[in-house]
């Protein structure tokens, strides 16, 4: 048989976290590679989902959500951003934010179509990009000052007649940035000036460190008419096995992303649906709480990797820390990443796989520090041993 996969999904192959997650189990190394809390969500929230399967809620619910979450997602934008989004028409849920991504794209772009995504990225936004025959201008992100940014002249120079989308994630993963206001004014203007349609992935809205502010693009003016903002339960609940996501846009955006959602899934679960609801309107102060865990060990991964030997960036939020390994004379981070079990015990991410230009990730590797405390120093402990 001839090569069965459509050539534009060719060079996606398996993800680098399945690679990376097989090798951990092979060779039982600590997984610091892939970003899944290993404690649960809130237990109130838990019980509403097993109560919502207990009552019937197992047949398809209405296409555009159960109608609690989108009030529920609507209060709760209104409520920290100060945006009103209506309920309906206006929120959809969908599969994750992997899915809502994914029929953003495939909505919005048409083939030869331009996105324009800032460097590394999170792995989906090519394969989507990929999916919808449009073409992904990367925008690196490089240290300075302590934290991954962009140059505002690049950003201005990557935009072409061509260019329909900019995907902007913040907090962002995997280099930990937070955007600020002035960054993100400046994102807002090259859209409203060119008339792009911003796509944000805000799954780490919560996240944030070191009291860093979380702002939506889509507060800033003009900018909620052109922004589909994305969210989803995984990462603020800690439940990443839940898939539960959902766009806030106007109603001609969400009804462009709907039309594709609706044959890609028609409808997200129905018992997860009820239980994010509660999550949003009960679960602040547990939400609050995982911020404050998760800034804690932030702090004692980069500690540990520094005393390793490593360089660290500091993240704002996110689940990741970011490090240049050349200080322990490796330049490297895929060969470095790839012997990391049987060096130190322990697996990583090599940033270098979520960049467009490769080669300008290749000293930086990613470790993720949603794990349990005596993980991380374990962790830490192991990865002494690379300049020992
Ligand atoms: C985890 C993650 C997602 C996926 O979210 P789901 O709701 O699990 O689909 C999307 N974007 C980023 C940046 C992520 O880290």
């Amino acid at each position: 048989m001839t090569e069965p996969l459509v050539s534009r999904m060719r060079s996606f192959g398996t993800t680098i976290f399945a690679e990376m997650s097989a090798l951990a189990v092979r060779t039982g190394a600590i997984n610091l590679g892939q970003g899944f809390p290993d404690t649960d969500g809130p237990a109130a929230m838990l019980d509403h989902a097993v109560h919502a399967i207990r009552s019937g809620a197992n047949q398809y619910p209405p296409g555009p959500g159960v109608t609690e979450l989108r009030q529920a997602v609507s209060e709760h934008r209104e409520e920290h951003y100060g945006l009103s989004y209506d309920p309906d028409g206006e929120i959809l849920v969908t599969v994750g934010a992997t899915e809502a991504i994914a029929a953003a794209i495939l909505a919005l772009c048409e083939p030869g179509d331009e996105v324009i995504a800032f460097e590394p990225y999170y792995d989906s936004y090519a394969a989507s990009i990929a999916l919808a025959q449009a073409r992904l201008v990367g925008v690196t992100l490089r240290p300075d000052g302590g934290r991954f940014a962009f140059d505002p002249g690049e950003l201005r120079a990557a935009i072409t007649p061509r260019t329909r989308v900019i995907l902007v994630n913040s907090p962002h993963n995997p280099t930990g940035t937070v955007f600020t206001r002035e960054e993100l004014t400046l994102v807002a203007e090259l859209c409203r000036e060119h008339d792009l349609i911003a796509v944000t992935d805000e799954v780490y809205e919560h996240l944030t460190f070191d009291g860093v502010e979380h702002v939506p693009l889509a507060t800033l003016p003009g900018m909620r008419e052109r922004t589909v903002m994305i969210s989803s339960a995984g990462k603020t609940f800690s439940v990443t096995g839940w898939k539960t996501g959902w766009i806030c846009a106007p109603a001609p955006l969400v009804g462009a992303v709907q039309t594709v959602k609706q044959f890609l899934t028609f409808t997200a679960s129905a018992p997860w649906q009820a239980a994010v609801a509660y999550g949003l309107r009960h679960e602040r102060e547990w939400v609050a709480a995982l911020r404050a865990s998760l800034q804690d060990k932030r702090d004692r991964l980069m500690e540990g990797l520094a005393a390793a030997g490593f360089e660290v960036f500091r993240p704002a939020g996110t689940y990741f820390v970011q490090t240049d390994i050349r200080p322990l004379g490796f330049d490297d981070g895929v060969a470095l990443t790839r012997r990391l079990p049987e060096l130190a015990g322990v697996v990583a991410i090599p940033t270098q796989v979520f960049y467009e230009h490769a080669e300008r990730g290749r000293p930086f590797v990613r470790f993720a520090f949603c794990k349990k405390d005596e993980v991380i120093d374990e962790a830490v402990t192991r990865l002494k041993r690379l300049s020992g």
